[in-house]
């Protein structure tokens, strides 16, 4: 009787935190593989959420030959032709890939929000954001998109098991250099300051008016300097390093 009793307390206590969880969005973080070589590789992702085309971030990348993976939403590939012919005319350097059609996180269920933003009636909605997304970029490069990154960067269990099954691999990160583009210069250069190998950087280039070009055309010329080598998501593959249940942006 005793030894039921226990094993009954054991589940209990084992099934609550992955209840809490289901309930609770996770920030996805990531870090790259160790690619067994001499280089101290690191990635740049910029978000294309809606907005603007931040032509001094991307002219500052084309200057210093610094790749970068764009996660970019059909809201803002409809809405920035001007940056999307540049970012076409670079895709040497430039890899893009899916941020969804309208900028929706992915979390599923009525009146569920992410920083305010509402989130996915079910999962039929999230199938076509993550779809057309990633039809918008394929139409606007030519070239189909492997990796999704939901609105926010936060996702339920169920989200991620559905976006994984439609055949994409989601993009985390480690290091939030700009904080959705409200940081200053210096509070940017200061994230982007202990930057170490594997590392994967967010930032934003869909707010111009933003001080995000500006800091990170210090502080990437910094790691520059430091020997880092810049990679591209389509280029590796990434571990997860998320601490479930502790997730909040840096
Ligand atoms: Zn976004």
């Amino acid at each position: 009787m005793s030894i039921l009793f226990n094993a009954l307390k054991l589940l209990i206590v084992l099934l609550t935190p992955l209840s809490a969880m289901a309930q609770e969005p996770v920030e996805i973080h990531d870090e790259l593989q160790s690619q067994g070589t001499p280089y101290k590789s690191i990635a740049l992702t910029l978000d294309a959420c809606s907005g603007k085309y931040d032509s001094d971030l991307i002219q500052f990348l084309i200057k210093e030959h610094i790749p970068a993976t764009l996660f970019a939403t059909k809201k803002w590939l409809d809405r920035n032709p001007e940056g999307l012919a540049v970012i076409k005319a670079h895709l040497d350097l430039f890899d893009v890939e899916d941020h969804g059609e309208n900028h929706i996180p992915a979390v599923i269920g009525k009146e569920r929000r992410v920083y305010g933003i509402v989130g996915e009636p079910d999962l039929i909605h999230l199938r076509r954001e993550v779809i057309e997304g990633a039809r918008a970029v394929e139409q606007a490069t030519g070239i189909s998109p492997h990796w999704y990154r939901g609105a926010t960067a936060e996702y339920d269990a169920e989200a991620v098991t559905e976006i994984e099954n439609l055949g994409y691999k989601i993009a985390g990160f480690s290091v939030n250099a700009d904080a959705g583009a409200t940081l200053k210069k210096t509070a940017i250069e200061e994230r982007l300051r202990n930057v170490k190998q594997g590392d994967i950087i967010i930032a934003h280039m869909n707010k111009p008016a933003s001080d995000t070009a500006e800091g990170l055309s210090v502080a990437l010329k910094y790691l520059l300097q430091k020997g880092f080598v810049f990679v591209r998501l389509d280029q590796v593959n990434v571990r997860d390093i998320t601490t479930r249940g502790k997730s909040r942006k840096q």
